[in-house]
């Protein structure tokens, strides 16, 4: 299966990008399918076009980020969407035949305005980013998008173009699934929305010490106000947080039995959490030494996975400029 999914750069990566797409990304990987991951820069613009200051170095710490995580360039292309300009014509094109009004009726288009109402989002690219994401998947043919429920949407209309395109001009495009990744989001340390302005993330980078403390440190079900108290694992953000680093049917027994009648404490709760964190972080920062050892590394896979990607949209867009008569 040809698979395709992208990331903004927003800076280094933490451990929801690795629980929420990145695992799910290496093991489609694993599991031999044909993957390509890039780097959204221009998705960045859309909302973010008043400060690029670092939106170089964001691309290439989430890039650096991707190869920690465990995405190999051997067997995955690892792009940046900028350098590969067919999405813009091809987006550009999709444009021709896809309503203002469909795109004002996209769910997420309201969401965000009001979760951005400092910012003056009344900007075209804003409004039409379901259409790059479509050129996105589109010119590579992708037959699965691993995307979180929120994307779910954009998948459909993604489709809806696909057909478009289709029935107006010539069959060009197959219609890609969303393969919705189980892992449920997971909230900050504190319990609320993860992060970085009320400092409840944990980065993949973070040392040993810190780890523990923030892990130590972390909001349980409000029930429990002494460790007498009987708690409610569902109401608990240690729990989210068991259930995405990989918990046993036993640990899950004793943490439901133990919390429920207050036969465990959350410390004990939590240092097996810090345990199963430590398995999936150490050997990620062993990576990133790795990585790190090579300064040139992070830029010769970015510009051999644009090579690779450009052959591929290059040779769609040849077929769509066929197809819509563009060939002069
Ligand atoms: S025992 Fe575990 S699941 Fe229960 S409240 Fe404490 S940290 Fe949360």
């Amino acid at each position: 299966m040809r698979i395709l999914s992208g990331m903004r750069p927003t800076g280094k990566l933490h451990i929801g990008h690795l629980v929420g797409a990145l695992e799910n990304w290496v093991k489609l990987q694993e599991e031999g399918n044909e993957c390509f991951y890039f780097v959204a820069d221009w998705h960045a613009l859309t909302t973010h076009y008043d400060d690029v200051s670092q939106l170089k170095e964001y691309t290439r710490e989430v890039v650096r980020g991707f190869l920690a995580c465990g995405l190999d360039p051997e067997k995955s292309v690892i792009f940046v969407q900028s350098a590969i300009k067919e999405h813009a014509e091809l987006a550009l094109l999709f444009s021709m035949f896809v309503s203002v009004s469909r795109l004002e009726r996209v769910p997420t288009y309201k969401e965000i305005k009001k979760e951005l109402n400092y910012k003056d989002l009344s900007n075209v690219g804003f409004l039409i980013y379901p259409v790059l994401q479509a050129a996105d998947i589109l010119i590579y043919k992708a037959q699965g998008v691993p995307v979180g429920e929120d994307q779910v949407y954009h998948i459909e209309l993604t489709r809806e173009i696909a057909r478009r395109f289709n029935y107006l001009y010539a069959e060009v495009f197959p219609e890609p699934e969303a393969i919705l990744s189980k892992v449920p989001k997971l909230p900050g340390t504190d319990g609320r929305k993860m992060s970085k302005s009320y400092g409840n993330v944990i980065n993949l980078e973070i040392g040993e010490r810190e780890l523990e403390s923030m892990v130590l440190t972390m909001v349980t079900d409000p029930a429990r106000k002494r460790r007498s108290d009987p708690g409610n694992p569902e109401n608990c953000p240690v729990w989210k947080y068991h259930e995405a680093f990989g918990v046993s049917e036993e640990e899950s027994k004793w943490i439901w039995d133990g919390c429920t009648t207050a036969k465990i404490g959350c410390v004990d709760c939590k240092r097996l959490l810090l345990k199963h964190m430590r398995e999936k972080l150490v050997p990620i920062w062993e990576r990133f030494r790795k990585i790190d050892e090579d300064p040139r590394y992070v830029e010769d896979v970015i510009l051999e996975g644009n090579k690779k990607a450009r052959e591929v949209a290059a040779k769609t867009m040849e077929e769509v400029r066929r197809a819509m008569n563009l060939m002069f």
